[in-house]
């Protein structure tokens, strides 16, 4: 199984013209919410990708909170260990243009609360196969969630995103990092050393695999019609984690032909394939 200790917001997305200048209103063209957050997307693309996923975090005392519950049952998540804690759920206010440019506030809210894990919680930790994270919560728990799951025979698997200086308390416990060529650029080379397994993916490109023992692979992604980039990232980072027993090449190549899918449907966690979805691009 996976656990993901993570985020999960409601993306609040208007589409207008152009952006706004600061004191202006304008008119909008259309509204959505979805769910999403990091931890939320990855968690619901292990799901969807086959894995039995535990999704740890927090939702606010909100109209939000009821929504994003169901988002991960309605992808077979186990949401018995989302908190509700006071105060708003995470959220994104989105605008997107024409031109698909867009700017975004996002507000952690509840995610900022993920502080303290429960006993449960560290049980389902102790139990997976892989312990997924990023940074949309706070550097503390993550530590604390890789600290448990390295005392098992769990693989802590990181994407640190939002990309930020890792502290060598938590960089020694990480297994696999997942990191997009900016994040693999901003991070120090010391940082990227200090990994066993580190799996660069590389947009229309595929993914890169540096293993412990200097072991390297690329890995191409299947030739699609994208049709929006976003999500790609955390699609192909819970299809990795819920393939990671099988070895770097097999999880990799799976990993891709997820992000690909991905990008041929608009939207983030709504975009993440199925396994029957994957296994069929891989089979043409
Ligand atoms: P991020 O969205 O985090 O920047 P990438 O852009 O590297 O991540 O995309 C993640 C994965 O999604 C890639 O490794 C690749 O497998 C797949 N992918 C992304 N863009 C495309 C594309 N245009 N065509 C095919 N696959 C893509």
């Amino acid at each position: 199984s996976v656990v993901v200790v993570g985020s999960i917001n409601m993306d609040l997305v208007a589409t207008a013209p152009r952006l706004p200048s600061p004191g202006e209103t304008i008119l909008g063209t259309s509204f959505t919410t979805t769910p999403g957050g990091k931890g939320a997307n990855q968690a619901i693309a292990a799901a969807k990708a086959g894995a039995d996923v535990v999704f740890v975090g927090a939702v606010g005392e909100d109209t939000f909170a009821l929504e994003l519950r169901q988002a991960l049952v309605d992808a077979e998540v186990d949401s018995e260990h989302l908190r509700e804690v006071d105060g708003p759920s995470g959220i994104a206010t989105i605008t997107v243009n024409g031109d698909g440019q867009n700017s975004i506030v996002a507000v952690s809210g509840a995610n900022s609360r993920v502080t303290e894990l429960t006993d449960d919680d560290l049980e389902a930790l102790a139990g997976a196969d892989v312990l997924l994270c990023q940074l949309e919560i706070p550097l503390d728990t993550v530590t604390t969630a890789a600290r448990y799951a390295a005392r098992s025979e769990t693989a802590v698997m990181l994407n640190p995103s939002p990309v930020q200086t890792l502290p060598p308390a938590l960089l020694e416990l990480v297994d696999v990092l997942i990191v997009n060529e900016t994040e693999e650029r901003q991070l120090s080379e010391d940082a990227l050393a200090a990994v066993p397994h580190v799996v660069t993916t590389l947009g229309a490109a595929g993914a890169r695999y540096r293993g412990p023992d200097g072991e390297r692979l690329r890995i191409d992604s299947p030739i699609v019609g994208p049709v929006d980039t976003t999500g790609a990232g955390d699609a192909f980072a819970g299809a990795l984690a819920s393939m990671w027993n099988r070895g770097p090449r097999e999880a990799l190549t799976f990993a891709c032909a997820a992000g690909a899918l991905a990008t041929t449907r608009p939207g983030a966690s709504c975009a993440s394939p199925t396994r029957p979805e994957i296994e069929a691009l891989l089979a043409k």
